[in-house]
């Protein structure tokens, strides 16, 4: 009975690990009597753990912190140099990789603006090894150093086929991206849906942190949400995606690119916002070319009365309603709005939105939600992205994977 007997030792350790990096790497430096009083460990397994990854090179102790009446207190804290993870945003508008160091902090990008709505998957994947090469050559990195690479997609990964991307509005149905992408690339590869990815990222380092229950709102041309929720497993989160935006808020209303009518897409989407404006009376033609810099036109115009402050108005009320009725279904306690128009438009917003949901959910539920603008950038869905090697990693306990059998 030797062999189970050592699995399950080792199984432990490696489990006793993960749980010690993830708390390490979501909370910050943290002394080892609170990863003894956290994790339920005894002080003997917190002390071997944290020695063995301070070893490993994954963890290095902080300085010192008071402590009532005692000695002071070691603290300790992952490593940034523990390897390069690169995130990418595969957009509406633009393809953008973003390089960043385990922790998260941003070191290298590279965006690439798309001419068509419905790229073919080979221009995608050869943006995708540009953009990473490209990255990666800003640092003097090797690709095939990296701890990995995450891929956000505007669409989903079917579980059991984690390397096929559906993706309708790119017009993608089962589009095998890895196998395009992994003769050109030495790095481990990752997919899955980039409003979850996001919501994993504003969770960890943007508005939603300290959240129990957040809602993130990826608002761009097309509109999704996730909502991200604590998780007892390795102190992480748990990231669930949603079709949002073609949750009907307008019965008979206006077609949607999804074949339904009155989807809150074909309000709130960037393409129907500006839209909206044109069909106004008084609108005037856009100077600007192009969807994202139309639409900082157009939240420009607004400061002064007219169609384009009318226009955002609209576009509040619209949301709001969208809100209010995550808010009466999921019960969160934030709702962060991101992706690049959330970002552009929520300051201006924020506060008819906040008016809307309080007049459309129900009270105890509105008054539990705040409603907050994304605080990660134009980079956040790329860092999103970048969220998936380092899970990985953390739920490995710090043990790298090697790149196509290498
Ligand atoms: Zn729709």
């Amino acid at each position: 009975m030797n062999r189970p007997v050592r699995q399950t030792t080792r199984d432990l350790r490696r489990h006793n690990r993960s749980a010690l990096l993830s708390r390490l790497y979501l909370q910050g430096p943290t002394s080892r009597q609170d990863l003894i009083g956290a994790s339920g460990l005894s002080s003997a397994t917190v002390s071997n753990v944290v020695a063995d990854l301070i070893a490993d090179g994954l963890v290095m102790e902080a300085g010192l912190v008071d402590s009532d009446g005692g000695r002071p207190r070691t603290l300790v804290r992952v490593r940034g140099d523990v390897g390069f993870v690169a995130g990418v945003d595969i957009g509406e508008t633009h393809v953008q990789i973003g390089l960043f160091d385990f922790m998260l902090t941003e070191v290298g990008t590279a965006v690439f603006p798309l001419e068509t709505a419905q790229p073919a998957p080979e221009l995608i994947a050869d943006l995708l090894v540009r953009g990473v090469k490209e990255v990666t050559g800003q640092v003097g990195v090797d690709p095939a150093d990296l701890l990995g690479v995450g891929v956000g997609v505007p669409g989903a990964v079917v579980p059991g086929q984690p390397e096929l991307v559906y993706a309708p509005t790119l017009g993608w149905s089962g589009v095998p991206l890895a196998a395009l992408v992994r003769p050109h690339l030495d790095a481990p590869l990752q997919f899955d849906n980039c409003a979850r990815t996001l919501g994993q990222a504003e969770v960890w380092r943007g508005a939603g942190q300290g959240a129990r229950r957040a809602i993130v709102a990826l608002l761009g041309v097309g509109v999704g949400a996730a909502l991200v929720t604590e998780s007892d497993s390795l102190g992480g989160v748990t990231s669930t995606t949603s079709e949002w935006g073609h949750m009907v808020v307008n019965i008979g209303g206006r077609p949607c690119r999804c074949g339904s009518r009155g989807c809150l897409e074909a309000y709130v989407g960037a393409e129907a916002i500006l839209d909206d404006y044109l069909r106004l009376p008084g609108a005037t033609a856009f100077r600007a070319t192009g969807t994202e810099a139309r639409l900082a036109e157009l939240i420009a115009d607004s400061v002064e009365p007219g169609p384009a402050a009318q226009t955002l108005d609209t576009a509040a009320e619209v949301l709001g309603i969208g809100i209010a009725g995550l808010v009466n279904l999921l019960n969160p306690d934030h709702v962060v709005l991101s992706g690049w128009v959330g970002l552009a438009l929520g300051p201006k917003v924020l506060s008819a939105v906040e008016a809307t949901v309080r007049r459309h959910a129900l009270p105890y539920l509105a008054g539990n939600a705040r409603i907050v603008v994304g605080e990660l950038g134009p980079e956040a869905v790329a860092m999103g992205a970048a969220t998936m090697p380092v899970v990985r990693l953390l739920m490995a306990g710090g043990v790298k994977e090697v790149a196509n059998g290498r």
